[in-house]
């Protein structure tokens, strides 16, 4: 089994070519930041063929291939069902006869914090568990969780995957869900330059100096006791771990995976989540773990070949 993976991601686009479970050639491109989905995707097929050229691949060999997105996926029919506003033709587009007509394949379309989940209940962290729930902190914050060994889906595809909108502050940011206060909206890098930015400390801050203000940069002027980025950090971390203890509450699993960009700095944000569960959630000391993803950047990549290995608990 060989197949071609792409993540689309928020500003990233990564893909790889995955064979019998490992993955052979990989690279990444900016993710356009807005437009034409289908404009996009002719980008990415181009870089995919690229992709299989410096891999040595002939593209008649692979068995398919295998899109994440964000947004509501209805994973049975490879739509996207929400409405994207940064690609306004996503839910108009049928992936499905994109990949036969461009690429001459069979294509799986899953969400990709569950493509990411998938990849490292199979191949990762919580590989032989049956109860786990994936976060990824980054651009929005994703969630998905496998449940009782299934992956949950439920009624309208998006069961599990909206902890990125479980509301922490009902008085709060807007978000772009037409909610207000949700996970991301308080505390995600696409929200992170508002916020500090609105803060009447800004201009006193090593940020205000910055042309891009992102959780790297944050980090980094924390540790350099920057006031204003210590406390929009301590914040952050709070609210990534009232989003863990209702994760827990819902879905009572033994593990805790933690993806995304922002996990360069795992070794503060985890010790502070795993502080935190342990004095807020209802839970016994140690009965959930807490820990960073071992395919970082590349869970989604796996999980999307694992789709292909068609386990019928996967559907
Ligand atoms: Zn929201």
């Amino acid at each position: 089994m060989q197949i071609i993976a792409v993540d689309l991601g928020g500003t990233k686009t990564k893909a790889g070519i995955v064979k019998n479970s490992k993955l052979i050639g990989r690279n990444e491109f900016t993710a356009k930041s807005s437009g034409s989905l289908l404009s996009y995707l002719s980008f990415v097929k181009r870089n995919l063929l690229l992709l299989c050229e410096k891999s040595n691949t002939d593209p008649a060999d692979l068995n398919g291939i295998g899109i994440a997105s964000t947004g509501i996926i209805d994973n049975k029919k490879n739509r996207v069902l929400s409405v994207n506003k940064k690609y306004p033709d996503a839910t108009q587009i049928d992936f499905s006869q994109w990949a036969d007509e461009e690429l001459g394949l069979p294509l799986i379309l899953e969400n990709d914090a569950n493509a990411a989940m998938l990849g490292e209940w199979r191949y990762g962290e919580a590989k032989s568990t049956d109860n786990c729930i994936m976060l990824t902190l980054g651009t929005g914050i994703g969630s998905s969780v496998i449940c009782n060994g299934h992956p949950l889906r439920g009624k309208h595809f998006q069961a599990g995957i909206l902890g990125g909108h479980f509301i922490v502050n009902y008085n709060g940011r807007k978000c772009t869900c037409r909610g207000k206060g949700c996970v991301e909206a308080e505390a995600s890098t696409w929200a992170l330059p508002d916020i500090v930015r609105n803060d009447p400390e800004f201009n006193k801050s090593i940020l205000s100096n910055l042309p891009v203000i992102d959780y790297k940069e944050l980090f980094s002027a924390a540790e350099k006791k920057d006031k204003l980025s210590v406390k929009i950090r301590d914040n952050s971390m709070l609210v990534w771990a009232a989003c863990t203890v209702s994760l827990i509450h819902a879905y009572d699993p033994e593990i805790v995976v933690f993806g995304g960009g922002i996990m360069k700095s795992a070794h503060i944000i985890l010790p502070y989540i795993t502080s935190y569960v342990e004095k807020h959630a209802w839970v016994k000391k140690g009965q959930v773990k807490i820990v960073k993803a071992k395919h970082i950047e590349d869970a989604a990549l796996f999980g999307l070949y694992s789709l292909f290995c068609k386990q019928p608990e996967y559907i």
